[in-house]
């Protein structure tokens, strides 16, 4: 298949004169200007270009909307599942393609590519990696076929970068159930999920344990977080949880102290490197086609050197993003992805991607305010992303440990 751009019809002769490139619609269409997608294998090229198109005609467009009432479009997700977008941690796809999939969808709309993301590292994968075989069997077809959510319910009000030292929630057994007290903030689908991965610390031995707490288990409440200025459509919640009874065996036996858990977040942090690198696209798309139809001073935007070089910049910032996660998904693959990897994609992509969408804010001019214009949505999601999954500064101190040996934690 020839990538695009290539055969784009595109003149050397007048390029090297300094003349437009000929031709109705731009090229490079897709802005895989370093054919990246065809570092994947045909069938799952495939499958990308499909899902690809999905996003774009049914997603993308209809998000904003969502996004402006801070609703959750209950029938993409439907038909995201028929997709097969909420069983990639299970489907024996690539590292790479489930990347690719998480920079689509993250160019879709940033909110739903956080449920993705959550959903197949966080609620399938430790179930999968973690989880008894009565609950693979339970949870594991629901979830991946995205008729169930589940919410990963770790940062609370008083403890989010300290967390895994400071957390506060309580999980006691008792007559063979465990009674879990505690609160949690910001908790992704947290009113919407059929249960909730509740990290709960054992007041037996002080051990930081997973768990399954069913939503409509009495003493469970969950709160909408509203106002927020990114991840609109994301149901983040505040729960609370007052003396919530689960059997014993809702407790995921491999997740009896919090390590266990190490290699999960690890790659939901490799996930938020993805979208950070998606957000630069969808910034990408937005301002070119934005300055190939606003005309100023009698031509278009896109004719001025300055908004030009803006354009290149944003371009090669997303670029640059995916190149880099292009290695960690190489070095995923061979089962060498440590932390330090993880956060330095991380806190990189969402650095640039703050960068990418200020430019393509300003590039829009005073339609860059407005979410109608998709750019301001975007420019209130890079926030998110910048912050969550370990703030910039944590990941930051977590990459410098490592390459300098001193931890500048506390
Ligand atoms: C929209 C959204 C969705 C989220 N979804 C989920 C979810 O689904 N599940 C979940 O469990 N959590 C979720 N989170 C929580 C998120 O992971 C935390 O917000 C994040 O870890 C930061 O914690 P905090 O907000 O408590 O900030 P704090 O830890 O209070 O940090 C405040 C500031 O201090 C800085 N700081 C803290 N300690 C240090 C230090 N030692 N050195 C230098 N600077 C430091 C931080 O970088 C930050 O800038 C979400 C958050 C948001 C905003």
């Amino acid at each position: 298949m020839q990538p695009q751009g290539r055969d784009s019809g595109q003149s050397t002769a007048v390029q090297a004169a300094g003349g437009d490139v000929p031709g109705q619609a731009p090229p490079f269409p897709d802005a895989d200007l370093m054919y990246i997608a065809d570092l994947l294998p045909p069938d799952e090229r495939k499958r990308y270009l499909d899902v690809r198109e999905f996003l774009q005609a049914r997603v993308r467009a209809q998000s904003i909307d969502y996004w402006n009432r801070e609703e959750f479009p209950f029938g993409l997700l439907a038909e995201m599942g028929k997709r097969g977008l909420g069983g990639l941690q299970t489907d024996g796809t690539s590292k790479l393609f489930k990347g690719l999939m998480y920079v689509e969808v993250a160019r879709a709309d940033v909110s739903l590519s956080a449920l993705v993301g959550i959903h197949n590292e966080l609620i399938v994968g430790m179930i999968h990696e973690l989880g008894s075989e009565e609950q693979k069997r339970r949870w594991l077809p629901g979830l991946t076929a995205f008729t169930q959510l589940g919410a990963f319910a770790l940062t609370e009000p008083d403890h989010g970068s300290d967390i895994a030292g400071g957390l506060a929630t309580s999980a006691r057994l008792e007559n063979g159930e465990w009674v879990i007290n505690g609160a949690k903030r910001w908790i992704g689908a947290g009113t919407i999920a059929d249960f909730a991965l509740v990290w709960a610390r054992d007041e037996a031995d002080q051990q930081i344990k997973g768990f399954i707490v069913e939503t409509d288990r009495p003493g469970y409440t969950a709160t909408k977080i509203a106002n927020k200025i990114g991840l609109r459509i994301m149901q983040n919640a505040d729960i609370v949880l007052d003396n919530v009874r689960i059997p014993e065996a809702n407790l995921l036996p491999g997740a009896t102290d919090f390590s266990k858990a190490n290699a999960l977040l690890r790659d939901s942090r490799a996930w938020v490197g993805w979208q950070g690198a998606g957000i630069q696209l969808a910034a990408f798309d937005v301002a070119r086609s934005y300055s190939l139809q606003r005309r100023q001073f009698g031509k278009e935007l896109a004719r001025f050197q300055l908004i030009q070089q803006q354009l290149a910049e944003i371009l090669g910032n997303a670029s640059a993003s995916l190149a880099l996660m292009v290695q960690l998904a190489r070095i995923q693959e061979e089962g060498k992805l440590e932390m330090a990897q993880a956060a330095m994609a991380k806190a990189t992509t969402t650095r640039l991607a703050r960068s990418s969408v200020a430019m393509g804010r300003s590039l829009l001019g005073g339609n860059g305010i407005s979410s109608d214009f998709e750019m301001g949505k975007l420019f209130g999601d890079a926030e998110i992303l910048y912050t969550y999954e370990g703030s910039y500064e944590i990941n930051s101190l977590i990459v410098a440990r490592a390459v300098t040996g001193k931890s500048a934690f506390v």
